[in-house]
């Protein structure tokens, strides 16, 4: 996910460091892997590369962090500047251009949408805002039913973008309940174009890893990079291991990103467009795929869908489900790929 926040505190680089350690970059063996780290799009985001001198990879990556602010001040929802608040002020009930990377990410958006039958929904805004996960402090108990039932009632959760090319690309929301919100899809873009920005300043082999969003390029001296997958519900401890292929990317949405606790249950961010409401069918939901983009498109529709929506995503996009009861539940792609190290959760 994205998380669209003031500049970080020591205290944040803390609580997000643990799950940046999730990329097994750091083995003992004799490869040179150089690092760099930026708190971009409110997660601390880690490049690692090899084969590389280190003044090459120091301005590599800093091209790479320059296009991730750049994609977090266009896609923020917080900004009153950002081409998102933009088209959202002004897109109900007319045609509006889309502008800078919303050109290229909304219909991308809107094709996971039909894909996973609008279990992922770029037009959440207001549902998102309503539970009061735009930012922390996250309220503390969940919004009033009516208030709910209103902006379902307002089209908040139905399919509500139109597309039309009239030279440029041009959008329309046709329900007054419905805003853009990129939350669930930002940040595998930002990777991807991270990924492009490092391949241009003659970075071959790296990883990018946005807080658990990542991204490999070539590979990590003689191996692959290796990565791990988190417990839900432990932070520091490693389920399973996946090794990336050259350019594939692995993203992850897990229920303890954003959340807080009332009434005994925990209310998170990850909404299911059904019923404008946390989903209540997954802790976590990763998928592996050629774009980061995409499985993190997915990994949102994943989670809300729950081990039922692994049929969806076909063998392309291989996906791992751990559900509420803490059972492990893979496709049989990713059944493939998964180096399964956990005793606690139930190997798929
Ligand atoms: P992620 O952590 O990538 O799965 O994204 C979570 C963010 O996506 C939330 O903070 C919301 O902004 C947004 N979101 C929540 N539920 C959905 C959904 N069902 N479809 C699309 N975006 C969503
Ligand atoms: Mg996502």
């Amino acid at each position: 996910m994205i998380r669209f926040s003031a500049p970080p505190s020591e205290k944040a680089y803390r609580l997000v460091l643990p799950i940046v350690a999730l990329a097994l970059g750091a083995c003992q063996d004799q490869v040179e892997v150089h690092n760099e780290r930026a708190f971009v799009m409110g997660t601390l985001v880690e490049i690692s590369a090899t084969g590389v001198g280190a003044e090459p990879f120091r301005e590599a990556a800093g091209a790479a962090f320059l296009e991730m602010r750049s994609l977090h001040d266009a896609l923020t929802p917080l900004d009153g500047e950002s081409e998102l608040v933009r088209f959202n002020a002004r897109g109900h009930g007319r045609w509006v251009a889309l502008e800078g990377p919303l050109t290229e990410l909304v219909p991308r958006a809107l094709s996971v949408q039909r894909a996973s039958d609008n279990a992922f929904n770029p037009h959440l805004g207001r549902l998102v805002a309503l539970w009061g996960f735009r930012e922390p402090p996250f309220p503390g108990r969940p919004p009033p039913e009516k208030a709910i039932r209103g902006l379902l009632e307002a089209g908040a959760s139905q399919p509500a973008l139109a597309l039309r090319r009239e030279g440029s690309l041009e959008g329309r929301l046709e329900h007054p309940g419905a805003t853009l919100d990129l939350g669930g899809i930002a940040k595998g873009f930002a990777v991807d174009r991270a990924v492009a920005a490092l391949r241009e300043h003659g970075v071959d082999n790296a990883l990018v890893n946005a807080g658990g969003d990542m991204r490999a390029l070539g590979r990590r001296g003689e191996r692959p990079w290796r990565i791990g997958i988190r417990h839900p519900r432990r932070e520091h401890h490693v389920i399973a291991t996946v090794e990336l292929r050259n350019g594939e990317a692995m993203v992850t949405s897990g229920d303890y990103e954003r959340f807080f606790r009332a009434e005994g249950k925990r209310f998170h961010h990850l909404l299911d467009p059904t019923t404008g409401r946390p989903a209540r069918r997954a802790q976590q939901a990763s998928v592996l795929g050629p774009r980061a983009t995409e499985s993190d498109a997915w990994s949102t529709a994943l989670f809300s869908k729950g081990s039922q929506g692994l049929e969806a995503l076909g063998p392309g996009l291989p996906g791992l489900v751990i559900d509420t009861s803490g059972k492990a539940h893979a496709s049989p792609t990713m059944r493939r790929r998964l180096h399964w190290r956990s005793e606690e959760i139930l190997a798929p």
